[in-house]
């Protein structure tokens, strides 16, 4: 069975890296019929908070890439990750290093000024641990200094490392505290994790990781490699590693203050580094479906907000009105009724034509709940000068005897007002559109007059003419 994991450290909140990260994960796991698992990686104590836990939480849920199981809490494992580094220590494959901090300090420096690789040299690697006697010491792997190990990674092809490059690092530390190092490889050989998916960042890391299990392999079988696939990392627009600086934000961020729909995020980082041929517009049906790590990209993507919400447009589209109708109330500026939730429901259909996210369409629908005399902005002002106000007035006594409030009437009507003033539909239009919304755009003028219904409509109407 396929287990995958995402493995964020709260430290931050879920970034869009991160996501894309998860994203990869869940649908590989789906798309082979696994497992998608959660483990919080919260071992830096002083680093990690209950709020970017809460943050990743609730940005993967908003995503749709709930784990399959309960969350595993890193921390917690510790006597765990101990343990194993004394199955280590016993079986000889991990040893206690006695060294120093001022002697590592000596060594680095000395290694710094011959133009040496940075590496701890192995001096307690052969030595009797009895010497140390009770001085405090870190356990560290006894890395093979022979050959090489090659990474077959599904994504950056085969990658080769010589042990002679892998230095002896510490699996342990002298308080007793496992390494990062370590607990990644004991979590994730403990949940049964089969392929590990991740930046591209961490690729160094594998090299280290590998000849834990092995040695535990050795030791116990079982502790199976895992399939490693690194994924290039994320870049902003011009070309340099995504930082906050491109616009590179937290999922609630996207969510909140962009006003985006999961779906489009989704759709948006699935693309981002993934492709099936030039299909653009990826259902997460479809993506589960279509979703191999061969379609990943070797190089960086490129982050685009403009992409992104021109793609969140295309999804405010397809919405459900009543979603959206739901999501743009959360944002309207008083606490809508339930005939202002209907009002919005159904104006929905033609207030999302144009809206590129939920913020705009929040503004776009404002001009239904505004009381009269309406406020008009600048533009509209300006629709209202010379002989609009008598056109208005024109059009008031058209629209007041029409015959029904429906489009077709009020449309013929305003032709009507037009031909006999002698001016194009627009001359009409425009300050009758500035005198019910107090906008320079809105949905089309007759959708506008069905929406807000005969007596408001008239009512502002009255208020603009002479
Ligand atoms: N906790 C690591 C990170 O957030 C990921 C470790 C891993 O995926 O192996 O970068």
């Amino acid at each position: 069975e396929v287990v995958t994991r995402f493995a964020p450290s709260p430290t931050g909140f879920l970034h869009i890296g991160g996501a894309r990260t998860a994203l990869f994960n869940y649908l590989f796991a789906r798309h082979h019929g696994g497992k998608f698992l959660l483990r919080i990686e919260d071992t830096d104590r002083a680093r990690s908070t209950d709020a970017a836990i809460e943050a990743i939480f609730d940005g993967l849920r908003w995503l749709g890439l709930e784990s399959d199981e309960e969350p595993v809490f890193q921390f917690s494992r510790q006597a765990r990750h101990a343990e194993v580094a004394h199955k280590l220590l016993a079986a000889g494959h991990a040893y206690k290093c006695f060294a120093t901090a001022e002697e590592l300090a000596e060594l680095r420096e000395s290694q710094r000024a011959a133009g040496k690789p940075i590496r701890y040299d192995g001096r307690w690697r052969d030595r009797d641990p009895a010497e140390g006697g009770d001085k405090p010491f870190v356990v560290r792997l006894k890395a093979p200094r022979e050959g090489a190990v090659t990474i077959a990674d599904q994504v950056q092809g085969d990658v080769t490392v010589q042990n002679s490059e892998i230095d002896d690092f510490v699996l342990l530390r002298s308080d007793g505290t496992p390494t990062y190092m370590l607990a990644v490889v004991v979590d994730d050989n403990d949940m049964g994790v089969t392929h590990v998916i991740r930046g591209d960042d961490h690729l160094n890391n594998a090299f280290r990781q590998l000849p834990i299990y092995r040695a535990m392999r050795a030791i116990e079988g079982g502790w199976t490699d895992p399939v490693y696939a690194h994924v290039p990392l994320i870049h902003g627009a011009d070309g340099a590693k995504l930082s906050k600086r491109h616009g590179a934000l937290g999922v609630d961020a996207y969510r909140d203050e962009l006003g985006l729909l999961p779906e489009a995020v989704s759709n948006y980082l699935l693309r981002l580094g993934w492709g099936h041929g030039d299909a653009e517009i990826i259902s997460r049906e479809q993506a589960v479906e279509w979703f191999t790590l061969e379609g990943v990209g070797r190089s960086p993507a490129r982050f685009d907000l403009k992409k992104l919400e021109n793609l969140n447009g295309h999804y405010i589209r397809e919405a459900d009105d009543s979603r959206l109708a739901d999501l743009v109330a959360e944002r309207l500026p008083f606490a809508p009724s339930d005939s202002d939730l209907d009002l919005l429901r159904r104006g929905m259909a033609v207030l999302k034509v144009r809206a590129a996210n939920l913020l705009e369409l929040a503004e776009g629908a404002m001009f239904l709940f505004r009381k009269r005399p309406l406020e008009l902005d600048e533009a509209a002002t300006a629709l209202l000068k010379g002989d609009a106000p008598t056109l208005l007035a024109r059009v008031h006594a058209a629209l007041d005897a029409a015959a029904s409030w429906d489009t077709e009437v009020l449309e013929t009507a305003v032709r009507q007002v037009a031909e006999d003033a002698g001016v194009k539909l627009g001359a009409v239009a425009q300050p009758l559109r500035a005198a019910l919304t107090g906008r320079r755009t809105s949905p089309g003028i007759f959708d506008v007059l069905v929406l807000l219904g005969r007596e408001e409509s008239l009512g502002r109407l009255a208020d603009q003419m002479s």
